[in-house]
């Protein structure tokens, strides 16, 4: 069984009219419901990440920022990042849904989860918020496998469309964390072009494959394999996680690029098989964009399905 962590409180981060927004969960839970594969996922608790927890990659500024807004009941952070009242304890959720999903798959029987949360967090800094995101939940996860599980190597794959800079900027200079990155460029946030590749200790161990517009299905997919077949090949991590963006799907309204429904399945089971080789199969995506309401929810189901043996 693949687990799923998802909790109401994910609701609760209300950006008014804005695209990411609680209809996306809405919509894929209804989905998942009614073609029966919320049956058939073990359902994982959400938990709240502490202030600690939050310090394995944020400053103290960032977080009790963050929090000061909430307090003030909510407002926009930059031009396009905004807080409700609710979006602290969604936030919190979200971080620590992900740790939870890590402590599920640690322990198993179950190998692969998925997190399905808001806010997203990949383009959150250890010292901002931006682009949607408050902590960075995938970055928390990695530290948090590291120090709680002892997992010394993690990779971390990032197939939204949007260059995941703010989990560059956390590992960028590390080389117990692998992190690799498709995405549409140029284009937002401005990072992730190929001669991006770490520094210091981590030089060669960030990976960007920038991709053009006019990018083909075909040609997405090969890149991205190459990069498991190629620089990822000898890593040999405890655990992958992916930051799971269904913004690269073809009918995405802010992102897109060529892909279809069923290319989420491929990625999955590309990473997955991956993973099989090297760490047990154990895999814990978390998500990121996905911005067209009618069929994230079908893009959701081609990666739950790409877990499946
Ligand atoms: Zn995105």
């Amino acid at each position: 069984m693949t687990a799923l962590v998802y909790d109401d409180v994910y609701l609760e981060h209300d950006t008014g009219p804005h695209p990411e927004n609680a209809e996306r969960l809405r919509a894929t839970c209804a989905h998942l419901k009614k073609t029966g594969m919320w049956d058939k996922l073990a359902h994982v608790p959400a938990r709240k990440a502490t202030d600690e927890e939050l310090g394995y990659v944020h400053t103290k500024q960032h977080i009790e920022s963050i929090k000061r807004v909430a307090q003030c009941g909510g407002g926009y952070l930059d031009m396009d990042t905004v807080m409700s009242k609710g979006s602290l304890n969604a936030a919190l959720s979200a971080a620590g849904g992900i740790m939870a999903a890590i402590d599920a798959v640690v322990a198993g029987p179950e190998s692969d989860a998925f997190c399905m949360v808001r806010p997203p967090g990949h383009h959150a800094t250890p010292t901002h918020a931006m682009g949607f995101c408050l902590f960075n939940n995938i970055a928390i996860g990695a530290r948090h496998a590291q120090r709680k599980h002892g997992i010394e190597r993690i990779f971390i794959v990032d197939w939204d469309v949007h260059h995941g800079n703010g989990t560059q900027d956390t590992f960028y200079t590390d080389p117990s964390v692998l992190l690799f990155s498709t995405h549409r460029y140029p284009f937002y946030p401005g990072t992730g072009h190929d001669t991006e590749t770490g520094e210091g200790a981590g030089k060669g161990f960030t990976v960007n494959r920038p991709m053009s517009y006019d990018v083909t299905r075909e040609e997405f997919i090969a890149a991205f394999e190459s990069v498991l077949t190629g620089p990822a090949a000898n890593f040999n991590p405890g655990l992958v996680l992916v930051s799971a963006g269904f913004d690269a799907y073809i009918h995405d309204p802010i992102g897109g690029l060529s892909l279809e429904v069923e290319d989420f399945e491929k990625l999955t089971r590309l990473v997955k098989n991956y993973a099989r080789k090297h760490c047990r199969g154990k895999v814990v995506s978390t998500l990121e964009g996905g911005y067209n309401t009618r069929d994230l929810p079908r893009c959701i189901e081609a990666h739950l399905r790409g877990f499946a043996e």
